[in-house]
């Protein structure tokens, strides 16, 4: 049941906003409204990406790095959700998992040979790469959650979170499509919406992840000596807000902050630190 469950979802929220990232191109006018087009995918990918999955889904959820009042908690949760990666409660689990089997067999997401049981030659490692950066997302076990995420799972405004799951995901779609037909018109303009707003930034913010769980374990300085293959990777920070310093990260999991100097800039950071300039979150562990 899970694996249709997964296979399902993975289909819904994963392969079917490639295909149209390829095919609405071919039938309507997704490319009118020039710089526009790219404001709203800037605006829709950093809500989403930068506080819904580094600050909300990473940093906060998965370690617990700083703590948010009710309120604030619920809606964390619920721009999380819009990430379209599954229920918080799953996707915590699932990351503690990759901590606690780092790169060995166990780790849901590995692009090392040896996690999948490959044979280190090129093929091996060419094959071990997909598997960790998407290839898992079609056939995956599922962590325990009452093992990984116990405190989710005892949480009642998780829990009412994550039984609204598909309603979050469809109104991340709705609110770009919506706002394309104001701001364009009709329904060309709502296509507009949905295209830049809701498929690309999908697109992009699964990648963003993704490309952390497999490059960010395959290329790059590693400055921490831990005992999985993380890397560090300046490039990569700066287009996934500081995921990119992720040896940072495997070092010393529960800090907020990834980037520990000003030589590595990490948006993730700043924008917690601003929440905490307001009064939004508190008990930063920077
Ligand atoms: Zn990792
Ligand atoms: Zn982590």
């Amino acid at each position: 049941m899970f694996l249709r469950m997964q296979r399902r979802h993975a289909l819904l929220a994963m392969v079917l906003p490639h295909v149209l990232l390829v095919l609405l191109p071919l039938v309507s006018q997704v490319w009118s409204g020039g710089w526009a087009a790219f404001g709203l995918l800037f605006v829709a990918s950093t809500l989403v990406g930068c506080m819904g999955v580094t600050v909300g889904l990473h940093r906060y959820f998965s370690h617990r790095s700083f703590k948010a009042p009710r309120e604030m908690h619920r809606l964390i949760g619920i721009v999380s959700c819009m990430a379209a990666q599954g229920p918080v409660t799953y996707w915590v689990a699932l990351h503690r998992l990759h901590h606690t089997f780092s790169d060995e067999p166990g780790d849901p997401h590995s692009p090392n040979p040896r996690a999948w049981k490959m044979p280190d030659t090129l093929s091996g490692r060419l094959r071990a790469f997909w598997q960790g950066h998407c290839g898992w997302v079609w056939r995956h076990d599922v962590p325990m959650p009452t093992r990984y995420a116990r405190d989710l799972m005892s949480d009642p405004v998780m829990a009412w979170v994550d039984r609204r799951y598909p309603v979050w995901v469809l109104l991340s779609v709705l609110i770009p499509t919506a706002f394309g037909a104001w701001y364009q018109g009709g329904w060309s303009g709502a296509l507009w919406g949905f295209y830049w707003g809701a498929v690309v930034r999908l697109v992009i913010v699964h990648h963003m992840i993704w490309i952390v769980n497999s490059l960010s374990h395959t290329w790059g300085r590693r400055g921490s000596d831990t005992t999985d293959t993380s890397r560090n990777l300046w490039l990569l920070a700066l287009v996934t807000f500081g995921e990119g310093w992720h040896n940072n990260h495997h070092a010393r999991p529960t800090l907020a902050r990834m980037g520990w100097n000003w030589r590595q800039p990490d948006p993730g950071w700043w924008f917690i630190c601003s929440l905490q300039r307001m009064g939004l979150v508190h008990s930063v562990k920077g």
